[in-house]
């Protein structure tokens, strides 16, 4: 049996063991060649009287420019809005080192062009950078040779970093992976 380490100090034994952390999780320890590259972006929420979208979609930004992609939240379900007020969910690609108050400045001039004047009353609530947001890998990668879900005998790893990022490829890798498990016994 082996014996793994999680983040909180806390000890697991099993017989079979499946890694599902990110790249640079704890798998990076077993596996120090790894591709650890990773993107990251910042999210910023506002509130609105009103949708400026009325449709519960995703718009994304074929242009480059700051804003990646909107979508308006409560538009999906009313319920993600207490106040029945409009929840705006806008990301920007990257790790931005400006003052909130100039990105959200920058953002809501650039979202201008998209939905009009109504725009500088939109309120900020919150913003978070994720530093990790998606792994960064050379090309996406549908199938993956057994072997490469194999640490060695009775460790496994699954992710998306193995195949491209996406709640997609995790499921898909972690089926595989389990599939393996299964198969060896
Ligand atoms: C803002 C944002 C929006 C996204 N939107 C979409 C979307 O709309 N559609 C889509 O398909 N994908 C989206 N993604 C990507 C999607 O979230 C990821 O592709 C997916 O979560 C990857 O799953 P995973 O299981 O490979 O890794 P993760 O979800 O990163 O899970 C790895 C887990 O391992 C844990 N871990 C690491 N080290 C340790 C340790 N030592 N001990 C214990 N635990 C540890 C981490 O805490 C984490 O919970 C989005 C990502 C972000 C950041």
């Amino acid at each position: 049996m082996d014996k793994s380490l999680t983040a909180d100090g806390s000890t697991f034994t099993a017989h079979k063991i499946l890694f599902a952390t990110e790249s640079t999780g704890l798998i990076h320890q077993y596996q120090p060649d790894l591709n650890t590259d990773f993107c990251s972006t910042v999210n910023l929420y506002f509130t609105a009287a009103t949708s400026p979208v009325r449709q519960p979609i995703l718009l994304l930004n074929t242009k480059k420019s700051l804003v990646n992609n909107v979508t308006v939240l409560s538009d999906v379900a009313d319920t993600y809005s207490a106040s029945g007020n409009a929840l705006i969910s806008v990301t920007i690609v990257g790790i931005n080192n400006d003052e909130i108050s100039t990105l959200t400045q920058k953002v809501k001039t650039e979202l201008t062009t998209w939905f009009g004047k109504a725009v500088e009353s939109w309120e900020l609530l919150k913003t978070y950078p994720v530093q990790y947001a998606l792994p960064k890998v050379p090309s996406a990668r549908h199938e993956l040779p057994s072997i490469e879900f194999k640490i060695k005998e009775n460790w496994y790893q699954c992710g998306d970093h193995l195949l491209y990022g996406s709640l997609n490829a995790a499921m898909r890798s972690g089926r595989l992976a389990a599939e393996l498990i299964v198969r060896e016994g």
